[in-house]
């Protein structure tokens, strides 16, 4: 089915530069180039990948991603798309949402030059504005503009755009719209032929101040999407992990796996295993792909 996934898969969302060698000539190490990204994740034995542009304003399609989207196939990586951290749909100055608008148009023309089938997307903030504005209407209307405005900017590339799912993102901070119940709202008037959740439990442990852990974090996320988007929704999630330290106000910044901050992977993955969930886990941790290597092989000794 349509953004099904055949396996668990573990990625980083980027690769340290001091780290991403490849083997050169005469078995030397030298410095990696993009469109290996795939190659040198899947010699750690890893099988996702999420490009962020989230301060990235142009990208077009070059030789380069050319290779990358080949090395993607050939290597088995999943690869993802995180969109722009300036897009807002909830904005009150209407030149602002719409260039969102169009930004987010822009970013399915992105997603298929690197073979990305999920873009994940920050929903809106509450602002400080004192107009009462429905702001998930917003963001609905926002996201249904993009697919259509999209199709009109890019006509050659319009059927490769119904391949691409949007995962509208659970966010960290009080101010800012991404409560579980929201984004499932979100993706059930937009369609979950269109969108679905991205589920960052990182994001869900601040939101809740810490009081929230355990399996108590997880099950009831995994029991509310089945219930109102369906099995098979559930089963084939887009989900960021990290470790994050939050203040009264939410998400303050993320941490390595190996620190004291929640949430922690074990019950997650314990889930995971038990219902037969196949979902692309990113860790979004500082030591990205180290740590994600790391949360691979606990997977695999767990599973
Ligand atoms: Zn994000």
């Amino acid at each position: 089915m349509l953004f099904d996934n055949n396996e668990t898969r573990v990625g980083p969302t980027g690769v340290k530069k001091d780290l991403f060698l490849m083997k050169g000539r005469n078995d030397k190490l030298r410095k990696g180039k993009r469109f290996e990204i795939p190659e040198y994740l899947s010699n750690m034995g890893l099988n996702a990948y999420e490009f962020s542009a989230g301060r990235m304003t142009n990208f077009s399609d070059t030789p380069i991603y050319e290779k990358f989207r080949a090395n993607s196939k050939k290597f088995n990586v999943a690869i993802s798309i995180h969109a722009p951290y300036y897009i807002s749909l909830t904005s009150e100055t209407p030149e602002i949402y719409e260039k969102s608008i169009e930004r987010l148009a822009k970013t399915y023309a992105w997603a298929v030059w690197l073979n990305a089938k999920r873009i994940v997307v920050h929903p809106g903030t509450y602002g400080k504005s004192k107009i009462k504005r429905n702001l998930i209407q917003m963001i609905i209307d926002g996201i249904n503009l993009a697919i259509e405005f999209s199709k009109d900017l890019y006509p050659k590339l319009k059927e490769k755009f119904k391949d691409i799912c949007l995962c509208p993102e659970t966010m960290g901070k009080l101010g800012q719209i991404g409560t579980t119940e929201q984004i499932i709202e979100i993706c059930n008037e937009v369609g979950t032929n269109k969108t679905r959740p991205a589920i960052d439990f990182g994001h869900l442990y601040t939101r809740n101040i810490g009081k929230i852990i355990g399996k108590n974090l997880y099950m009831p996320v995994f029991e509310k999407i089945e219930q109102n988007l369906g099995k098979n929704i559930v089963e084939n999630l887009h989900i960021h992990y990290s470790k994050i330290e939050y203040t009264g106000k939410g998400e303050k910044m993320h941490h390595t796996n190996d620190s004291n901050w929640g949430p922690n992977i074990e019950p997650l993955f314990k889930i995971i295993k038990e219902q037969g969930y196949k979902p692309i886990l990113i860790n979004e941790s500082p030591e990205l792909e180290s740590d994600a290597k790391k949360l691979m092989d606990l997977w695999k000794k767990m599973s």
